[in-house]
Order: C-alpha cells, then sequence, then structure tokens
C-alpha cells in the first residue's frame, strides 16, 4: 500500500536556496542525498526519537546524527546542562571546569592516559598522525581500505597498485605529495599488514584504523586482528592509532575497546574520539599514553592547538551525554538495535533481495549484497539502486535513515517501542520496493 505523499514543498525550497549559496546544498556530503536521489530533508526540531522536518512531517531517526546522539534528540538533562553553560558564556579562551572533568571522564572509561580535546573527528586523527610522527621521528602512515578517518589529507588517499606500495590521492585538492606517505592495505588482511611492515616497518610512523570500521557499514574487525596490530606495531616501534570517533561510547559503554581489547588485554598506543563525546554538540579528542600526550605542545615540541578546543557548552553537553550513558542505557541500544537488524533482515529474506545484517556491539549496518562483508571489496558488491528503493520507501513511510548503503544504522535510548513499531510497520514495504529494482 502506498502512503499518501507526504509535504516537501519547504524543503524543497530550502534546498534551491542553499543550493545557490552553498555547494550542493549542504554543509557535509552525504547529507545531499546523491546516493539515494531526491531532496533532503530539512529539519526542524528533534526530540527523542524523532525529528520533524520544515514541512511538518515526523519521522523515526535512524540516523541519530551520525551516531552522535547515543541518547536521542533533546534529552532534557542534557538540555538542561547546555542551556545552564550558556547562560554563564559561551567561550572563555582559558581552561575551564567541564573540560577536567570531561577528560576524567573519558580517561576513567577508556585505556588511554591523557586526552587533547579538539571541536571534530577530523582534527583529532591529523592531529594523532602528527603527534604519531613527532613521537616516532618516522613518517609513513597505513590504513585500512574502507576506512574514513575525516578529510585529513594524507588520509584521503587510495590504494596504490599492490600491498606495500603508497597511495594515490583520494580526490583532487590532495597534493600526491600527500599521500606518498601514505599505505593503503585491504581491512582484515593480516597477511597485507605482514608484507608492510616486512617492507617497510622500519619507517612507519603508525596504523591507523576504526575500531570496527562503520564507514563502509559495518564491518567488525575479524577475531584478533586488532591485536595483531597491536602487536605488529609494538614489535615494530611503530603506533597502534584506534579511532573510534564513531565506536566511541556507542558500540559498547567502553567503546569498540571494551569488546577486544579489555577482553584480550592490549591496548591502542592512542585512540581518537568524537561524536557521542560532545553529546550532539562539536566535540572532539584523541589520547593515549601518557609518554607519548607528552610530547605535545606545551608539555613537549609537537604543535597543536585550537580556539574553540574544549569549548565549555560541547564538553558540558559531553559530560551529560556520557553521565547518563548507563548500562541500561546501553542495554537499551543494544536490544533496539537487535530487534531492527533481525526484522530488516527478515522483511528483506521474505521479499528475496540479497542482504547481509552485521553488528558489533550496538552498531549495526545491513548490506545489500549477499555476501558477508569483511572488506571494501566485499561492501562495493552491493545493490545500492535496492538501496536507493528502500531508502526512499523507508522515508515516505516516515523513517529517516542514512541515505547512502554505505553507513551504519544509529539508535538511541530513545528510542522506545512507538519508534521500534513505526521501524517494523515500514520495513516489508521497503524490502518490496528494493525487490522491484
Ligand atoms: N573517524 C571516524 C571513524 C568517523 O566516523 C568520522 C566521521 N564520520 C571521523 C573520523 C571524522 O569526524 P568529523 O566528521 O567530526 O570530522
Amino acid at each position: 500500500m502506498t502512503p499518501p505523499p507526504r509535504p516537501t514543498e519547504r524543503s524543497e525550497a530550502l534546498f534551491a536556496r542553499a543550493q545557490a549559496v552553498t555547494p550542493g546544498g549542504v554543509n557535509s556530503p552525504v547529507r545531499a542525498f546523491n546516493a539515494v536521489g531526491g531532496t533532503p530533508r530539512f529539519i526542524r526540531s528533534g526530540r527523542g526519537a524523532w525529528l520533524t522536518d520544515v514541512d511538518g512531517n515526523e519521522y523515526v531517526d535512524l540516523v541519530c546524527s551520525w551516531g552522535a546522539l547515543l541518547l536521542g534528540h533533546a534529552h532534557p538533562e542534557v538540555q538542561e546542562a547546555i542551556a545552564a553553560a550558556v547562560a554563564r558564556g559561551t567561550s572563555y579562551g582559558t581552561p575551564t571546569e567541564p573540560e577536567v572533568e570531561l577528560a576524567e571522564e573519558i580517561v576513567g572509561r577508556t585505556p588511554i592516559e591523557r586526552v587533547r580535546f579538539v571541536s571534530s573527528g577530523t582534527e583529532a586523527t591529523m592531529s594523532a598522525i602528527r603527534l604519531a610522527r613527532g613521537f616516532t621521528g618516522r613518517d609513513v602512515v597505513v590504513k585500512f581500505a574502507g576506512c574514513y578517518h575525516g578529510h585529513v589529507d594524507s588520509l584521503l588517499a587510495a590504494a596504490g597498485s599492490g600491498v606495500a606500495t603508497f597511495a594515490i590521492p583520494g580526490t583532487p585538492g590532495v597534493p600526491a605529495s600527500s599521500t606518498e606517505l601514505t599505505i593503503v592495505l585491504p581491512y582484515n588482511d593480516r597477511a597485507a599488514v605482514d608484507e608492510v611492515f616486512a617492507a617497510h616497518g622500519d619507517r612507519i610512523a603508525c596504523v591507523i584504523t576504526e575500531a570496527a570500521p562503520g564507514n563502509m557499514g559495518v564491518v567488525p574487525p575479524l577475531p584478533g586482528f586488532n591485536a595483531h596490530l597491536a602487536e605488529t606495531c609494538a614489535a615494530h616501534g611503530a603506533l597502534f592509532i584506534s579511532d573510534e570517533v564513531m565506536t566511541g561510547f556507542r558500540a559498547g559503554k567502553l567503546g569498540q575497546w571494551g569488546l577486544d581489547g579489555a577482553v584480550e588485554g592490549w591496548r591502542p598506543d592512542l585512540m581518537t574520539f568524537g561524536k557521542v563525546m560532545g553529546g550532539g554538540l562539536p566535540a572532539a579528542a584523541f589520547g593515549g599514553r601518557a609518554d607519548v600526550m607528552g610530547h605535545l605542545a606545551p608539555e613537549g615540541p609537537v604543535y597543536q592547538a585550537g580556539t574553540l578546543s574544549g569549548n565549555p557548552v560541547a564538553t558540558t553537553a559531553g559530560l551529560a551525554t556520557l553521565r547518563l550513558a548507563t548500562d541500561e542505557v546501553y542495554e537499551r541500544i543494544s536490544l533496539v538495535a537487535e530487534t531492527l537488524g533481525t526484522a530488516a533482515g527478515k522483511a528483506l529474506a521474505d521479499a528475496g533481495v540479497p542482504h547481509v545484517v552485521q553488528a558489533t556491539g550496538t552498531m549495526f549496518s545491513v548490506f545489500f549484497t549477499g555476501e558477508t562483508v569483511t572488506d571494501f571489496a566485499a561492501a562495493s558488491t552491493q545493490d545500492t539502486a535496492a538501496y536507493a528503493a528502500f531508502f526512499h520507501a523507508m522515508l515516505d513511510r516516515g523513517v529517516h535513515l542514512p541515505p547512502s548503503a554505505y553507513e551504519a544504522w544509529f539508535v538511541s535510548s530513545a528510542h522506545d517501542d512507538a519508534a521500534v513499531e513505526a521501524v517494523l510497520e515500514a520495513l516489508p514495504y521497503a524490502a518490496h520496493a528494493a525487490a522491484e529494482v
């Protein structure tokens, strides 16, 4: 059954105005619906699990600000903390108490010893790499295809020809000189890691990986893969950087590390965080071993800085969020993720659409391909046209999915039974729409 069309005139009018003054009409590319077609919905407000757009349509939000909103939209206690912080002032350019408290909270919940705040995940990974290079006195960075670490020049790299060769720029505007010290390997491929260390071990400053990739859809590390990276780096005097911008305080209470490193007994040398730790405001961080972090200015020689770093409003929002992120919160998110992942899988199976549902902790995604996805090559076999049809059928029925097949689906502790029910009702129709492509 086709639902009555939802009005989109105001989103369309805003999108036309936006395109006149902003490239593609958006301030971050995937918001533009380029991968699925159509007009992005301009959102006026959010409450709990729900978004309301400028035309008055309501949607269950399965993006949650790309993972940032662990507690849902406009959580009353987080809003209250933010309002109180704003009432005191918005930025002082001096150290403040909330920064110390948030740093203590993060150090208390992760294997890192010291932390530095920045304003975006991109800054966090960029700074971690600079620090790793400064600390080791080496230049080469190893990353994995399909892992996204923000729009850092040296990390916007595509694999060169052959495993142990240097990368080529992944976008115009990145000079070859910025990626010629980057090596891109297939994810989950231990042999490729060993080969690269055998060839270039004494030049490698660091290996950076998403702790569990979520930027090609959710691709859990094969058992022991992260441990192998940690051991290999240690054996060669390189640093292991685990990027938990997406998974941190999201995949579980201790992030992805809580699911592997904490169990297996290893720790990264450096970690990066963002999203959840900012409670919906711009805040991110990198941190790690005390001796490595001691190389940062003003204590050490590696320069790094930021006018709004550790902003009192953003750190207050993050602190309020983390303090509210109890075991019960993760239990609820886990249950919702499991329910929705299972239901999506069943709906697609009933409609005969090839798919795989993959998860790590509370993070999950639905791949529109028939084979298990362990790396980017497998993720790339997805039927993106089928996803586009699925996406729009869900949107028409009031469920806002990520507008790309290559993204995780995010839920929050505010996804109550009514929100879950609304998604469950929409899924079979969307699965049929995908089957008809
Ligand atoms: N690292 C990871 C793992 C991410 O998922 C992202 C953002 N999706 C980033 C880094 C970059 O963060 P930001 O968009 O805040 O720059």
